[in-house]
C-alpha cells in the first residue's frame, strides 16, 4: 500500500496581497509590488508536508484561469496536482494591507458547483483514494456542494482504509464528524471547540473535562486542541496530553493551523508514538509562525524546535 497523504482543499484560490502605504477610498489606488500566490487551507498543508519530505498530493476542485494559475503554481513547487477541472472560473481573494499595520480583505465566495459535480468529484475522490494511506481535508465547501460532502468523503475513505485528518469549522466540521464513519482526527482551535461544544471553556481543565465527557467526541480516536502560543491540549484513546511549547519569536501566525495539520499528518503517517506525533505538530506550527510566508516552514530548524517541545500524559 502507498504512504502518500492527500491533502484536500475544496475551494482554492489565488491569494493576492496589495501593499499600500496608505488606503485611499473612493478613488484610485496604484501598487507597485503585488503578489499572487495559490492559497487555501489544504494548499498549506501540502506544502508543509512536502517541506518535510513526505510524499503528497493535492486534490480539490479548480477550474478556468485562475484555476490554472493554481496548477502552474503547484507544479513550480513540485507538489503533485489532482484535483477536478471545472469550467467554472476558482476565485481570487485579496488583502490589502495598508496604513501601518491595517489588513483589508476582499474575499470572492467561488464558483457554484452542481449537484453532478459533486458526484463528479466523489467519483473522482474515490480513484485517488486508491494511492493514498491518508487524507488531510480542510477549510470550507464551495457553494452548491451539500453540507454532508465531508461525511460522505470520510465514509469512502473507511471503505478503503485510509485515514482521515479533518480541519473544519462550523456546519462542515459538525456534519464531518456526525456520520456513520469518523474522521482519525479533528484539530479544533479554542474558537471552533466553543462552536462544538456550544460553550466557552473557561480553562485547561473544563477544557480536558469536555474532550472525555461530551459525546461527540467520544468515537474520535484523536482530538488536538490547538491553543496558538499556549501549545495544545489533546484527546488520544482515552488519555489526555498536555502539550507545551517553548516561547518563540511570531511573525506571521497565519496558515500555523495548517502546518500543525501538516505535521499531524506526518507523524501519523510514520507511524510515530503518540507524543511525537504532537511534538512534530506542535513544531510544524510554530516553524510557520516563525516565517512570513504562509504555509511556510525552515525544515533545517526542525530537529532544535522538536527537542523544546513537552509532552505530558494528564
Ligand atoms: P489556528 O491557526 O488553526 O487558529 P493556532 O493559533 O492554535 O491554530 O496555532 C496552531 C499551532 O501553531 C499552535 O498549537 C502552536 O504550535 C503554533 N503557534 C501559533 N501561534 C503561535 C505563537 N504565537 N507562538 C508560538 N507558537 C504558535
Amino acid at each position: 500500500m502507498s504512504n502518500k497523504i492527500l491533502a484536500i482543499t475544496m475551494n482554492p484560490s489565488v491569494d493576492i496581497s496589495y501593499p499600500l502605504d496608505h488606503l485611499k477610498i473612493d478613488t484610485v489606488n496604484r501598487v507597485s509590488s503585488v503578489t499572487k500566490t495559490a492559497g487555501g487551507k489544504g494548499l498549506n498543508v501540502a506544502r508543509v508536508i512536502h517541506q518535510l519530505n513526505e510524499p503528497v498530493s493535492t486534490s480539490g476542485v479548480l477550474g478556468g484561469t485562475i484555476g490554472d494559475y493554481i496548477s502552474k503554481q503547484l507544479n513550480e513547487v513540485g507538489l503533485q496536482e489532482e484535483f477536478l477541472h471545472i469550467p467554472q472560473e476558482s476565485r481570487n481573494c485579496i488583502a490589502i494591507l495598508h496604513d501601518d499595520g491595517q489588513q483589508t480583505e476582499v474575499l470572492e465566495a467561488g464558483p457554484t458547483l452542481t449537484a453532478q459535480q459533486q458526484t463528479e468529484f466523489m467519483q473522482h475522490f474515490a480513484d485517488l483514494l486508491n494511492k493514498v494511506s491518508l487524507v488531510t481535508i480542510s477549510g470550507s465547501l464551495p457553494q452548491g456542494f451539500t453540507t454532508d460532502l465531508y461525511a460522505q468523503m470520510i465514509e469512502a475513505a473507511a471503505k478503503q482504509n485510509v485515514k482521515v485528518i479533518l480541519d473544519s469549522s462550523g456546519d462542515s466540521l459538525l456534519s464531518g464528524i456526525s456520520g456513520k464513519n469518523k474522521p482519525l482526527l479533528i484539530k479544533p482551535n479554542q474558537e471552533e471547540i466553543a462552536q462544538l461544544v456550544g460553550r466557552k471553556l473557561a480553562g485547561l481543565s473544563d477544557l480536558q473535562t469536555a474532550l472525555l465527557t461530551e459525546d461527540i467526541f467520544t468515537d474520535l480516536e484523536w482530538v488536538v486542541v490547538s491553543l496558538g502560543k499556549d501549545g495544545a491540549l489533546a484527546k488520544a484513546g482515552q488519555e489526555i496530553y498536555r502539550v507545551s511549547i517553548p516561547k518563540i519569536n511570531a511573525v506571521n501566525p497565519v496558515g500555523s493551523g495548517d502546518s500543525t495539520v501538516a505535521g499531524l499528518a506526518v507523524g501519523i503517517n510514520r507511524k510515530e508514538s503518540i507524543p511525537d506525533v504532537l511534538k512534530t505538530a506542535m513544531t510544524t506550527g510554530m516553524l510557520n509562525t516563525m516565517e512570513k510566508e504562509t504555509g511556510h516552514i525552515d525544515p533545517a530548524l526542525f530537529d532544535e524546535y522538536f527537542a523544546k517541545v513537552s509532552v505530558e500524559k494528564l
